[in-house]
């Protein structure tokens, strides 16, 4: 027997973990898996709290989810999954809004009652409307503007969409939006409302089950540990260190794989186009108090001022039991990673933050805050223009044995944990028939 083929997987994130856990459970291959950070999870990873794992950004899963959903089922994972009702708001002239049923939207104030009644039918229309290729050419806003009227883009969807992708606010595709609505619609019990999902134990229960497979499995596993080369002749730097492999997947960032490969001429067109997908970032604080702010789980923050996208009292959703009967809140950001509000120091952000929230909720004591958590990830947003399908790499690179799979590729859909089990999975079939070839 020929020895195992060496597959190199750059990122133990949801991607890099699935690849990992297909092409290990494969005797002809040794996996080695390398993280940047000292946790395994990437963006969904957790950190502890009140003696619980908890993502450091906001995580739940819809009903539509199936490729991690059947995942979990693998995994042994479905008695820790519960579903639970979801109850949004939007804050805008100085009040929370529900904003969940279309009972709410028709008593929706900020907006004008003929806005409302558009709002609806284009919802409706977008649900309903299978075909997104005819959307890649239009923006969301130009698209919404036209189908909801002035009155709702100030007071629901510029706001959103100000929040969510800052300064590219009116470049974003409207096949992006229309896979926002359709998936969030048809995410809905039948005839009940939108139930979201969450782990007993947070998502880290599926990295730590991953994980135990993967060791299982015989996955070399190297966490706070950077690749900082590809090569054209199948070896990577790592730690300084030039370490050859038979196959390699890179998981990270698309502008970021840019940086690892050659400075050669006939990789410049490529390395080009990774780098014309841009990112954002994304800040979030995390605070528990005895304080309960409301009965909403999720805010969204549509004042023109406000420093901030969304409000999430977490244990609206999952109840307060399992962090020791506190609540547990996020606010939550899209930042230029480069810009001064990402760069703030961790006090002087919070604060900020604090400052706005008598505004939502007047009778908000910072001093009953307990805890308090900020994190930050440089690459947790791209920016989806319109003709983004043009820059989307493919998961075969130029470079010999070398692939990519990242959520860049992701598209229309929002990048999603399920996303990245979905190709993860598909990614890993498409190497496995490379080396049989
Ligand atoms: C604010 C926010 C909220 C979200 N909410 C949800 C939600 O509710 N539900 C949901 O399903 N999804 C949500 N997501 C998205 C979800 O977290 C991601 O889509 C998913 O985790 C991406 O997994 P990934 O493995 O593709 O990428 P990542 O998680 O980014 O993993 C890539 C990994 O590669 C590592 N890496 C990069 N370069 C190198 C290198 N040179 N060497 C070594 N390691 C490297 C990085 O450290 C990272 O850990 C949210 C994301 C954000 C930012």
């Amino acid at each position: 027997m020929s020895a195992p083929k060496k597959i190199l997987i750059v990122g133990g994130g949801f991607t890099g973990l699935t690849a990992a856990l297909r092409l290990s459970a494969d005797k002809n291959f040794s996996v080695t898996l390398v993280e940047g950070s000292k946790e395994l999870g990437g963006l969904a990873g957790g950190f502890q709290i009140q003696g619980t794992s908890l993502e450091k950004t906001y995580h739940h899963l819809f009903l539509t989810d199936t490729s991690i959903l059947d995942l979990v089922k693998e995994l042994g994972l479905s008695e820790k999954l519960i579903w639970c009702d979801s109850s949004v708001g939007i804050f805008r002239d100085k009040k929370i809004h529900p904003f969940k049923t279309p009972g709410d939207l028709l008593k929706f104030s900020p907006c004008n009652f003929l806005g409302r009644l558009r709002t609806g039918f284009a919802a409706l229309y977008l649900k309903h409307q299978k075909n997104w290729r005819g959307f890649t050419r239009v923006t969301a806003h130009d698209w919404m503007t036209r189908a909801c009227g002035a009155s709702a883009m100030a007071s629901i969807w510029t706001p959103l969409l100000k929040g969510k992708f800052d300064r590219h606010y009116d470049k974003v595709a409207m096949a992006w939006f229309w896979a926002r609505i359709h998936i969030r619609a048809n995410s809905r019990s039948g005839g009940g409302g939108e139930k979201l999902g969450y782990f007993k134990g947070g998502f880290n229960v599926i990295t730590v089950a991953l994980e135990k497979q993967l060791r299982a499995n015989g996955v070399k596993i190297l966490t706070g540990t950077l690749v900082e080369k590809i090569t054209s002749e199948r070896t990577a730097v790592i730690n300084g260190e030039t370490v050859s492999f038979d196959y390699c997947l890179f998981t990270g960032p698309s502008p970021a794989f840019a940086k690892l490969l050659p400075t050669t001429e006939s990789l410049n067109d490529y390395a080009a186009k990774l780098r014309s997908i841009e990112y954002l970032g994304a800040a979030c604080l995390i605070f528990t108090s005895d304080q309960s702010l409301g009965d909403f789980y999720w805010v969204n923050v549509n004042e023109p001022d406000a420093p901030f996208l969304v409000f999430i009292q977490h244990t609206n959703l999952v109840g307060p039991k399992t962090y020791g009967g506190k609540n547990v809140y996020y606010i939550g950001a899209y930042l230029d990673p480069d810009g001064k509000t990402f760069a703030l120091p961790d006090a002087e952000l919070t604060q900020k933050w604090f400052a706005y929230l008598p505004k939502m909720f007047p009778h908000f004591e910072v001093k009953r805050v307990e805890e308090k958590f900020v994190f930050r990830f440089r690459a947790a947003q791209h920016i989806v223009d319109t003709g983004y399908e043009e820059k989307i790499p493919e998961f075969k690179t130029p470079l010999p044995s070398v692939f990519l799979s990242n959520f860049s590729q992701i598209f229309p859909e929002d990048r999603g944990t399920n996303f990245a089990v979905r190709d993860g999975e598909k990614i890993a079939k498409l190497i496995r028939q490379e080396a049989t070839k």
